[in-house]
C-alpha cells in the first residue's frame, strides 16, 4: 500500500487542492527509469499529476505553519541561517522556500537593501 499522506491534489481549481491525507489520492500509473516516480490520480477533480510536481512547500515535508513561519522571518530580513536557528528547519529548506515565495520575497529584500543604512532622500 502506497502512503501518499503527505500529497495532495496539484490542480487549484480542485476542491481538495493542497489538501493533504483526505483520501482522495491513488497511484495510477508508475514511470522514470525504475518506475519509482508515481503518477497520482485525484478522484475529486479527475485530474493525473506526477507526484514530482508540486511546491517545495511539499516536498519538504514541513508543516504548513513552519514553512510560514520560515517566510515570515525571511519577510523580516532575517538570514539563512538566523532562519534555521529561530525555526528549526535546515538551510536547504529555507533556501527553497525562498526561492518559492520567488519575486515577492525578493521585491522585499530589495526594499529592505534600498533603505538602509539611511534613506539618501530624506530632508537632510
Ligand atoms: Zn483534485
Amino acid at each position: 500500500m502506497d502512503d501518499l499522506s503527505r500529497f495532495c491534489c496539484q490542480n487549484t481549481e480542485c476542491s481538495l487542492y493542497a489538501r493533504r491525507d483526505a483520501g482522495n489520492l491513488s497511484v495510477c500509473d508508475r514511470y522514470g527509469k525504475h518506475q519509482q516516480i508515481r503518477l497520482l490520480y485525484c478522484n475529486a477533480c479527475k485530474a493525473r499529476f506526477s507526484e514530482r510536481k508540486g511546491t517545495p512547500l511539499f516536498h519538504s515535508c514541513l508543516p504548513p505553519e513552519k514553512a510560514v513561519s520560515v517566510l515570515e522571518h525571511l519577510v523580516e530580513g532575517n538570514g539563512i541561517r538566523q532562519t534555521e536557528r529561530l525555526v528549526g528547519v535546515h538551510r536547504d529548506t529555507v533556501m527553497r522556500l525562498a526561492r518559492m515565495a520567488g519575486e515577492h520575497a525578493k521585491g522585499v529584500h530589495d526594499e529592505l537593501v534600498a533603505f538602509s543604512p539611511r534613506d539618501p532622500r530624506g530632508p537632510t
